[in-house]
């Protein structure tokens, strides 16, 4: 396993990390300056900030940084309970991949979608078996469409506290059986993200990692698991402040080979109260003792 003690070359920020500072949202722009100053080398932005601050003044910056992408977040979202309604996830999801080339990602990320209506307030039907084949279906149609533009991408298993209105996409089992219907050659253009907020509790997390092998395993993040945890959504711990053996899963996830960016990821109501240097100076020494 790499060591990451001396130096953070290979930590990532996902800039939901930082998306706040003492309150207040700030801008991508201030957020990729910050990475650059402390020596983040990469960072995994989500499309609602680059659109904010717009795509080509982000790709501009990305590259006048030296700055690499672990992944772009993100694609996903494939259920609806009409066709128009999946023609427009459809196109949407095009419309990521196409950002994701232009700010040269490593992967699209795809958080698939629950009941549609769901994160609304309002599922517009029940049956998760339904939400479940339009998501496979959706991946199939993407999968073709990102393999043309060369962008892999990543099925993120979510916790199973997100199943009706986020992903019903749970557990890494469910994103490799996706992964292999639709991919049955392995071909390295579709795989999964490991994010262990979602994936540490699961008895078969160590098996399903060895079975992703390292063609599926495409992006890494972390966090913490805190006790208790407060918010579903918005309460994710710092690295080392909760229950998640991180270094446990690192060794099993660089055991197949993985050799990328491990991503820091913290939606945290706690840390966005501090400012974006405090956040992102914690997040590198945890990197360096924890992870
Ligand atoms: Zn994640």
């Amino acid at each position: 396993m790499r060591d990451f003690s001396q130096d953070h070359q290979w930590m990532s920020i996902n800039t939901a990390t930082v998306r706040k500072s003492r309150g207040q949202e700030v801008p991508l722009l201030d957020i990729l300056d910050a990475c650059a100053r402390l020596g983040v080398r990469a960072i995994s932005p989500w499309r609602d900030q680059v659109a904010a601050a717009g795509l080509e003044q982000v790709s501009r910056v990305v590259r006048s940084h030296g700055l690499a992408l672990s992944g772009y977040c993100r694609g996903g979202m494939f259920t609806a309970s009409d066709d128009a309604g999946l023609m427009r996830a459809r196109d949407d999801n095009r419309r990521a991949v196409d950002e994701a080339c232009e700010l040269n990602a490593a992967c699209l990320v795809l958080v698939v979608g629950g009941l549609p209506g769901a994160l609304q307030g309002k599922a517009e039907y029940h049956d998760i078996a339904r939400a479940r084949a339009q998501i496979t279906e959706g991946i199939a149609q993407l999968l073709e469409y990102a393999r043309e533009r060369k962008m892999p991408i990543a099925i993120e298993p979510l916790h199973p506290m997100y199943a009706a209105d986020r992903a019903c996409i749970n557990t890494l089992e469910q994103a490799l059986d996706v992964c292999d219907l639709v991919d049955p050659a392995r071909s390295g253009d579709i795989g999964v993200a490991v994010d262990l907020y979602h994936v540490w509790w699961d008895p078969k997390l160590q098996a399903q990692i060895e079975r992703a092998g390292q063609k599926r395993l495409l992006a890494f993040h972390v966090c913490d698991w805190l006790t208790p945890t407060t918010d579903l959504l918005n309460d994710r711990g710092m690295m080392g402040d909760g229950v998640i053996e991180i270094p446990k899963a690192r060794r099993w996830v660089e055991g197949q080979g993985f050799a990328g960016f491990s991503e820091v990821e913290i939606f945290s109501y706690r840390w966005w109260e501090l400012d974006t240097d405090t956040i992102l100076r914690n997040c590198i020494e945890r990197h360096r003792s924890v992870v």
